[in-house]
């Protein structure tokens, strides 16, 4: 298969961003992938909100994300012919974090490469009011 996974365009999507979130786009920002991880009992968590589902704390302390690999993915078709575009939107699996997964694009990438368990790396796009993170696999 020759396809590429396409880059896909987020320039009109305006990211919700409150409180909880804003210290995850402040690193998105500056190139970097953070998650937050409980100060109490040391259990991460996804999505960003007010309490620790483990320990109810308020306390949250933002660490690198470490490496990531595709937990699951799917292959998304758009247009046809010379002009379509192939979007692979993917659950990326962080293990030094807990096993937390995010929703992600793994962009720039031949479909042929893209595998349940492929290491992947970051690359960015950027959305109205954010940079967003999206993943290309790495190849050794
Ligand atoms: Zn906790």
């Amino acid at each position: 298969m020759s396809d590429v996974s396409a880059h896909p365009s987020l320039s009109g999507y305006e990211v919700p961003i409150d409180s909880w979130t804003q210290p995850f786009w402040d690193a998105t920002a500056t190139r970097k992938l953070v998650l937050p991880r409980c100060a109490d009992c040391d259990r991460f968590r996804w999505p960003p909100g007010p309490f620790c589902p483990g320990c109810h704390s308020q306390r949250v302390e933002w660490v690198p994300a470490g490496d990531g690999q595709i937990y699951s993915f799917t292959i998304i078709t758009k247009g046809d012919g010379d002009q379509h575009q192939v979007f692979v939107p993917a659950l990326i699996e962080f293990p030094e974090a807990g096993g937390l997964r995010l929703v992600a694009a793994i962009v720039e990438t031949p479909l042929a490469a893209v595998r349940i368990g492929a290491r992947v790396e970051l690359s960015w796009s950027h959305a109205a009011n954010a940079t967003v993170p999206v993943f290309k696999i790495v190849t050794l």
